[in-house]
């Protein structure tokens, strides 16, 4: 799939992995939609990439929000790329010292990272359905964001897995159903990344997570999420995958 001339649509574009993803794509000639939450954070990530960027603000568990989102995009060109990048990392024991995990905070994580994740490429999908293919039969490419949680989940983590195991669970059948559609559907599931989300925790912590990533010895750079969906976005065979992006660290209970 050819990248120039097209609109992508980038959920948690403000900050993080779906900020660096968008200045990767904008600098290939991608009119990127940025759609975070309402704060002046996503019109300066638009503004810096100039061109077409627009910021749009929806909450991903908005319908309504979601829809305007996805017109925006359409309305630039063609919609050919969404990707899937905001989320929550709540923790919370199920058991912890100060009772056990409140039900509302659970819901709120899948309610984001799985609910907000469906409600994105179930609308977005609709639309890039009714655009022209190419001349290969695509019409594009839907990358949503798991984690190596879903797979090995840490205590205190257990919304949190849940929900990205969710994603990694939905992505091959989504990927299945839409593929007579030419739309493909990957996950990426990274490892232990430098954004602000892992920011929240202590200096030494960050170290210490970084040393047992097997090779590269550090933690992962946003940079090198952004390449991997150009890559997924360029290779027209990648289709139904989860890509663990973790440089083999595989996280202890
Ligand atoms: P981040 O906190 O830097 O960015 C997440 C963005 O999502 C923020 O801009 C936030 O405002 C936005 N967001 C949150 N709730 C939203 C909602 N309801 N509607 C719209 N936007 C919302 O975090 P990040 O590290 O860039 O994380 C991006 C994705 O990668 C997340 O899904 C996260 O779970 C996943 N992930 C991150 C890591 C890591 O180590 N950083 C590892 C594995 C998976």
């Amino acid at each position: 799939m050819k990248l120039d001339g097209i609109s992508a649509l980038i959920t948690g574009g403000a900050s993080g992995l779906g900020n660096a993803t968008a200045t990767r794509l904008a600098a290939q000639g991608v009119s990127v939609v940025i759609v975070d939450l309402p704060s002046s954070q996503g019109a300066d990530a638009a503004g810096r990439l100039g061109g077409n960027a627009r910021f749009i603000a929806a909450d991903v568990t908005n319908e309504d929000q979601v829809q305007a989102a996805v017109d925006a995009a359409v309305a630039l060109a063609p919609l050919k790329l969404v990707v899937n990048c905001a989320g929550v990392a709540t923790p919370g024991k199920v058991l912890g010292r100060d009772g056990t995990l409140p039900l509302a905070t659970f819901t709120t994580v899948i309610q984001i990272n799985l609910i907000g994740t469906f409600n994105v490429l179930r609308l977005a999908a609709a639309k890039m359905s009714q655009i022209e293919p190419d001349e290969n039969g695509s019409r594009g490419l839907i990358v949503n964001t798991a984690s190596v949680a879903a797979f090995d989940g840490q205590i205190g983590q257990p919304a949190y897995a849940a929900s990205k195991g969710a994603v990694h669970a939905m992505t091959l059948p989504v990927a299945r159903e839409l593929a007579r559609f030419g739309i493909r559907v990957n996950t990426i599931a990274p490892g232990i990344m430098e954004t602000p989300m892992l920011m929240g925790l202590p200096q030494e912590a960050q170290d210490s997570l970084g040393t047992q990533v097997p090779f590269p010895s550090r933690l992962g750079r946003p940079d090198e999420y952004a390449a991997l969906v150009q890559h997924l976005a360029e290779n027209d065979y990648l289709n139904g995958e989860t890509i663990r992006l973790d440089g083999a660290i595989r996280m202890a209970p």
